[in-house]
């Protein structure tokens, strides 16, 4: 019997796995298809054989979670990390504007990266961060308004112009929220602003891997629990949640296993938690039963492959466009570029294309592209990969801020994790971390109480 099983092998679930193993309690975590990574996972294309990512994943480096975690796991040289925040943009009308943060003590180094940034007339920065501060002193203020409006409402009340949404606001809400802004709360947009902006130049530069995902995580983390007396299994599909007397009493598994342990962990996403518990469980506890109301947004990522290289930057913005991002694969993973190109275009919140077919999707993307980047028009497409991602976050509307359940559940031997959770950040790779992490905590805790327990019984 393990003191404590985690179910899902994402982010949230290795990263409790591996707290829970670094303070030697026997963990054993279960994923259900035959690889680990979830959400954010790395695979073979076929037709290039080169690794891929289900979906270019940014972080920051204010993701001081991740950073642990990774440190713990030995991965952190996997990652490049800027030295400061450079984020370059191109707009069809204006042409290339570049937000970049000089070393200045905070927020000076915001105010010069943003009227520094020419997308915008001087009047328009002024009002991006005349209206960027006034959200920080909401945030710090706690200010109840912010709980109750959308991005969009917030930005009324801050009295950004179109122009000022079009070029900064949108972008920087819909790569950090994945959701349209007339949708997104704005709670969590000053959050990402208080964590991300203007708390030091350090949490503000872009951190990307160097690897595919997979190999980003999954295989130290895994390497680290087996080191330490743990399990990691794959193929291990728990359809089942036991509860009795108001506790879990065991997991039933796809393969008519049963495991049972002193503390389980939930580490999968809501769509996949509600169907595994107890019918009763659902109507008699409104934090979980709620769960199903939290919706998914999706994101889009377009795969490209030219035949010449097309951008020297590791990645830039588009702005007022469907494609979100571009990101050179040849720079992020030092591949070599001179057979030609490998680019990923991302769109975020992309309920507008993503149930069309691949081929209309590589159409509309490549139209945005050519019309962005220079050379892009006579460029040759040798290959295409589009990868649909239709669950790809939680939805972050001011409904779902409400929803997200704690990491303690009203059963005491039962602990959440999971990038939706209620961490008080968006659904990202930071926030499944902390969850982690913090769902671990708990569950130790439990767990130690449940063996001191059964020595007790032993015992006596
Ligand atoms: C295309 C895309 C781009 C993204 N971009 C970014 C980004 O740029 N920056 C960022 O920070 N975040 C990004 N994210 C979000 C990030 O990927 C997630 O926040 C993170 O991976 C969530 O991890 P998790 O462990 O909470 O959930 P998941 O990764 O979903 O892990 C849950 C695991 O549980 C398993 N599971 C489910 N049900 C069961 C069951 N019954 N039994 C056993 N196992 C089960 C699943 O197979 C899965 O492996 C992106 C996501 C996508 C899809």
């Amino acid at each position: 019997m393990s003191d404590v099983i985690v179910i899902g092998g994402g982010f949230a679930g290795l990263a409790a796995g591996v707290a829970l193993a670094a303070e030697g309690v026997r963990v054993t975590v279960l994923e259900k298809r035959p690889f680990l990574g979830g959400r954010a996972y790395s695979y073979t294309d076929a037709a290039t054989g080169e690794t891929i990512d289900n979906g270019q994943h940014a972080m920051m480096g204010c993701y001081h979670h991740m950073f642990r975690f990774l440190e713990r796991i030995g991965a952190s040289d996997k990652l490049a990390i800027q030295s400061g925040l450079r984020v370059p943009m191109l707009d069809a009308e204006r042409g290339r504007g570049v937000i970049t943060c000089p070393a200045l003590p905070n927020p000076l180094h915001m105010a010069a990266g943003v009227l520094g940034y020419r997308l915008l007339d001087l009047g328009d920065r002024a009002r991006v961060l005349v209206g960027g501060l006034r959200l920080l002193a909401m945030k710090r203020r706690c200010d109840p308004r912010l709980a109750t409006l959308t991005v969009d409402a917030v930005l009324d009340l801050l009295r950004q112009p179109q122009a000022t949404r079009r070029a900064f606001w949108y972008p920087v809400a819909i790569a950090t929220l994945n959701e349209d802004p007339a949708l997104a709360s704005a709670d969590l947009l000053a959050e990402v602003m208080v964590r991300a902006f203007f708390s030091g130049k350090e949490n503000a530069r872009f951190v990307l891997a160097r690897v595919g995902l997979s190999d980003l995580y999954t295989v130290d983390a895994r390497r680290f629990i087996e080191e330490r007396g743990g399990r990691v299994e794959t193929k291990a599909h728990v359809v089942g949640i036991g509860v009795r007397a108001g506790e879990v009493t065991h997991l039933e598994l796809r393969d008519g296993r049963r495991m049972t342990a002193h503390a389980y962990v939930s580490a999968v996403p809501p769509q996949g938690l509600f169907p595994i518990l107890p019918l009763a469980i659902r109507r008699d506890l409104p934090a979980l039963g709620a769960i199903e109301r939290l919706a998914s947004s999706p994101i889009v990522s377009v795969h490209v492959w030219f035949d010449r290289p097309l951008l020297r930057d590791d990645f830039i913005g588009f702005v007022g466009t469907q494609t979100h991002w571009c990101f050179n694969r040849d720079k992020i993973t030092g591949r070599d570029p001179r057979g030609g190109s490998y680019l990923t275009f991302v769109s975020s919140g992309a309920r507008a294309i993503v149930d069309l077919e691949a081929d209309a999707i590589v159409a509309a993307t490549l139209a945005d592209v050519r019309h962005l980047l220079p050379g892009a028009a006579a460029a040759t497409v040798r290959h295409t990969q589009v990868v649909k991602e239709k669950f790809a976050t939680m939805s972050p509307t001011i409904e779902a801020e409400r929803l997200r359940p704690t990491a303690a559940t009203p059963l005491p031997n039962f602990f959440l994790a999971g990038d939706w959770t209620a961490t008080g950040l968006p659904a990202t790779i930071e926030s499944a971390v902390q969850s982690g992490h913090r769902a671990a905590e708990l569950a130790a805790r439990c767990a130690a109480q449940g063996v001191r327990r059964e020595e007790a019984r032993a015992a006596s």
